[in-house]
């Protein structure tokens, strides 16, 4: 084995630390408070994960807002009535009103009159958190059942109301949805719930949010949004640049495990948060969230 002679050594040394000064610095995290728009407090997670343990995930989370939902909507009011442990952990509770009394309503909700019923019941009653904000989540695993009775008549009594709409949905599905309203989608709140969690194109995303000047994408889920080690890809880093007032950020705690890295969920999002400018990434993480459900 022979020595490498010092000259050469000393090129190599000082080849590492150009290339180590010259690589891009690692953004900072984003460490504003973060607003979760797709929050399930469902049955099951209520055993599992009490009232203490999922105010606490938030809060180290720097979460300060949720748009709570549930099936049954028997847990979004339990997140409503604990008025006083919500404060103590610094979480404002915007109610939605879930479509869901079990998981057999996933599948017929938007033909369900019973359902409809049950919107405008839980509506008149409101919630010791204030007055629902919204409707949601639904799913709809075909999107022609958008033209459902009780799909329609949900549509318009949002759009007239002025409430939120949390959908999951793909993106026909929006176009059905938002033809489903007086205003024809123009005055609509419609969270899209993972933006299109099948991977519809950035180019068609566009499109609907050019289309529908209050169509709001949350971003749990969405397939493309990051690349390698949890940075933003270029066209969706491009697409949130160029709409900085459409996009929001969720949980999705729809099973225990989501639960379980409720905290890394949230990590997850500042770490792509920190490259964007500091207003983006707030009106991101925050006021977007804010402005469309009237919260200061
Ligand atoms: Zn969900």
């Amino acid at each position: 084995m022979s020595t490498p002679h010092p000259l050469i050594t000393l090129a190599h040394g000082l080849a590492l630390l150009i290339a180590l000064y010259a690589a891009p610095t690692h953004a900072a995290d984003y460490i504003g408070p973060l607003f979760d728009t797709h929050l399930h407090y469902n049955l099951e997670a209520q055993t599992e994960h009490p009232m203490s343990d999922v105010l606490a995930r938030m809060k180290s989370s720097g979460v300060k807002a949720i748009v709570a939902n549930s099936r049954p909507n028997e847990g979004t009011k339990a997140l409503a009535s604990a008025t006083t442990q919500t404060k103590v952990a610094g979480v404002t509770v915007v109610p939605f009103v879930r479509l869901y009394r079990n998981r057999e309503d996933y599948n017929s909700w938007y033909k369900d009159e019973t359902i409809y019923d049950m919107v405008l019941t839980e509506l008149a009653q409101g919630t010791p958190a204030g007055p629902y904000k919204g409707i949601g989540e639904f799913h709809l695993y075909d999107s022609a059942n958008a033209k459902g009775a009780v799909a329609k008549k949900l549509m318009a009594l949002a759009d007239e109301k002025g409430l939120a709409v949390l959908a999951h949905v793909d993106d026909a599905a929006i176009d059905l949805l938002m033809a489903n309203t007086p205003s024809k989608g123009q005055k609509t709140k419609l969270i899209w719930a993972h933006t299109g969690i099948g991977g519809v194109s950035v180019a068609r995303v566009r499109e609907l949010m050019r289309r529908y000047p209050l169509l709001t994408g949350e971003l749990s889920y969405r397939p493309g949004l990051t690349c390698g080690a949890g940075q933003l890809c270029p066209e969706w880093r491009t697409l949130l640049l160029e709409m900085p007032t459409r996009f929001v950020l969720g949980s999705d705690t729809w099973i225990n495990q989501r639960w379980q890295s409720y905290e890394a969920l949230m990590q997850g999002y500042r770490t792509w948060l920190g490259e964007l400018q500091k207003e983006t990434a707030d009106r991101i993480a925050w006021g977007n969230a804010a402005a469309l459900l009237g919260i200061k």
